[in-house]
């Protein structure tokens, strides 16, 4: 899709004729002549370590400074600007009330339970549905449907992977989502390993041809998932990229920061030339065995049989809810999570905590306007998407059907549930001054303000890139999300109830003030003349229509609590871009976000049709009939390349 390549880098930008540190020293002389509105003192908390710029004026580093973001002139805030006082204790109330109630964790009991595992297309995943739809009911909502679309699922089978030779033995490892199958009789061939993707795509072609690829690149651990972003790109393009130089297979280390003996899958995209290879992820205990196996004995080999259904003709739906807002015009305030999951676990991070979030978060503000007989300003919609995992219909089908409708506002929770420290917005100027009084009602969750850097779950991403619309973002904390992730080690035990409560009750703050807000928070529009500054986005982000990479929120390291700075309402003093050789430098949320969205394959619309029957491939190489009906789905063109997130 030519068309998602074409996304500014970002909305957001300072004129060029006004250096950064003016436009600081400015916001900070109007500070000192109480032309800015004193914080709150929960706000006023230091910069971080690290923050690029000081208030003594000392310079960010020149990549970052390039990409400052905002007009000086808006260092004057709208003194008068604010939410009304019975928003605002109405979003206090929604707060307490959802710290008490388990209704969250009701329904995430009961979705992970009931139903576990819902692959897109799978029977669990209509089953999934069901119940969303009869639990939206009974919560109130007025009107709930199901939005329904032709999807293109994917089966795992069994997958083994044997050494052979002097040291044979079992290593742990599971198929990737839309890998092809083995031929009859498996894969039999010596192992090349490489430390990065980067170093196979630098290598001589000849190194890999008729070999079984293997890359071997760690994730680092961070608050945030930051690492994601990079490592993530081994798993989305290691097929692809060692496919084209004659590779049989690839095998990959686990893109997984835990040392459990379980694989993480994941989705990978697909050149729809080929050729397409099998590509399994071994878990981090057996990619550190391979690896030393693979010192004693280099010309080691591997015999890999898997077994797969690629391009299987299904049919999905985003689970959708309203509650009608006064005027329609105003646009929507659409919170988000995906209902699918994978396979090998319950989904209980990824992500049914997303869907009790949002489901519960809006059924509080459902009851506050059943028991005070009124409506929301502005409309609020919950979308439970479809296959955000191994294909991104739902995000597309959304766009086709509601990407014409204002929005005021779309969010998607999909990071687990660990507890929210963070908020930071996306918004226009106009609406910025709002954002003190929001960190205000948060504080007490121990909730800090950001930064305007904000992201989203990865089909909120891909809608927000496409549509220019706004966000606010609940950072979470996320440590040991990647230990889980994608693996069959993704089960309820690992949701606090208490932490996923205080999501819902930042959650049910932040959807209350962007539907009662007195302005819209529609993002600001590039001035004309401006120069662009930073990196044009990364090609394959640009594909999946997460193109337009935010900076990163540059948390200190090994923060805890909340953090860190002011809520400016004159702009991000915190933000940074990525430089163009850098796409993914300071980028830790956007990189986590933008990698989910990005690493989805692209297909075509049309070319849903063409696949009619489940392919059972029994040809490594892509020549059965069923698999050369596939081909014609597979990832259309889209852009080879990419970048960041989420999760
Ligand atoms: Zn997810």
């Amino acid at each position: 899709m030519r068309d998602m390549m074409t996304f500014p880098f970002c909305q957001d930008r300072r004129p060029a004729f006004i250096p950064r540190r003016w436009a600081l020293a400015l916001a900070l002389s109007m500070a000192g002549l109480g032309l800015v509105a004193p914080l709150d003192e929960a706000m006023a908390r230091p910069a971080p370590k690290g923050k690029a710029v000081t208030a003594k004026g000392k310079a960010k580093p020149a990549a970052s400074r390039a990409a400052d973001p905002r007009p000086a002139m808006v260092l004057a805030p709208a003194p008068t600007l604010h939410h009304a006082s019975g928003d605002l204790q109405v979003a206090a109330t929604l707060r307490d009330r959802a710290q008490k109630s388990t209704l969250a964790w009701e329904l995430l009991e009961q979705l992970t339970t009931e139903i576990g595992p819902r692959p897109a297309g799978s029977p669990n995943d209509a089953r999934a549905r069901e119940w969303a739809v009869q639990q939206l009911r009974r919560l109130g909502f007025p009107e709930v449907r199901q939005e329904a679309m032709p999807i293109r699922a994917w089966r795992r089978g069994p997958a083994s992977v044997q050494v052979l030779g002097a040291f044979a033995q079992p290593l742990v490892a599971t198929a990737l989502g839309h890998s092809v199958g083995t031929p009859a009789g498996g894969i039999k061939a010596q192992v090349v390993r490489f430390a990065s993707l980067a170093e196979m795509t630098r290598a001589e072609p000849s190194l890999l041809r008729g070999k079984i690829v293997f890359i071997d690149m760690p994730m680092a651990r961070s608050r945030s998932g930051e690492g994601y972003g990079e490592v993530s790109q081994v798993r989305s393009k290691a097929a692809m990229e060692a496919g084209s130089r004659g590779a049989l297979a690839v095998v990959i280390r686990s893109v997984g920061t835990d040392h459990d003996r379980l694989p993480h899958t994941g989705t990978m995209r697909e050149d729809a030339a080929g050729p397409h290879i099998p590509a399994l992820a071994l878990s981090v205990p057996d990619a550190e065995q391979l690896t030393r196996l693979l010192k004693r004995e280099p010309g080691l080999q591997l015999q890999l049989d898997v077994s797969t259904e690629t391009n299987v003709a299904a049919e999905s739906a985003n689970v959708v809810a309203e509650l009608p807002g006064k005027d329609p015009s105003k646009g929507w305030v659409t919170i988000g999570a995906h209902l699918d999951s994978w396979d090998l676990g319950t989904g209980a991070i990824d992500d049914g905590a997303g869907v009790a979030i949002v489901m519960s978060a809006a059924a509080q503000i459902q009851a506050h306007l059943k028991a005070t007989g009124t409506q929301p300003e502005r409309g609020i919609r919950v979308v439970l998407f479809a296959n955000e995992e191994n294909g991104f219909e739902g995000a597309r089908h959304y766009e086709q059907l509601h990407g014409n409708e204002p929005h005021q506002l779309i969010a998607e929770s999909d990071f687990g549930a660990g507890k929210v420290y963070q908020v930071a917005s996306r918004i226009g100027d106009a609406a910025q001054p709002l954002m003190p009084s929001l960190v205000q009602v948060l504080a007490p969750l121990g909730v800090a303000w950001g930064d305007r850097d904000a992201w989203s779950g990865p089909d909120a991403a891909f809608l927000m890139n496409r549509r220019q619309w706004p966000t606010v973002e609940l950072r979470q904390e996320g440590g040991d999300y990647f230990d889980w992730h994608h693996t069959a080690n993704d089960t309820l035990d690992k949701v606090d109830a208490k932490a996923l409560a205080q999501n819902v009750a930042a959650w049910s703050v932040m959807t209350w003030l962007a539907a009662q807000s007195p302005v819209s928070y529609a993002r600001d529009a590039q001035p004309a003349g401006a120069a662009v500054t930073g990196a044009p986005a990364p090609a394959a982000a640009a594909a999946s229509g997460a193109a337009t990479l935010p900076s990163g929120s540059e948390l200190p390291a090994g923060a805890s609590g909340a953090a860190a700075h002011t809520p400016s309402q004159s702009g991000s003093q915190s933000s940074s871009q990525a430089s163009a050789a850098e796409p993914h430098a300071g980028q830790p949320l956007a990189s986590r976000h933008a990698a989910a969205a990005a690493t989805h394959p692209v297909t075509h619309p049309v070319t849903h049709q063409a696949a009619h029957q489940p392919a059972r491939h029994v040809s490594a190489k892509g020549k059965s009939a069923a698999h050369a009906r596939g081909k014609a789905s597979v990832s259309k063109a889209v852009a080879k390349g990419h970048a960041s997130r989420r999760r």
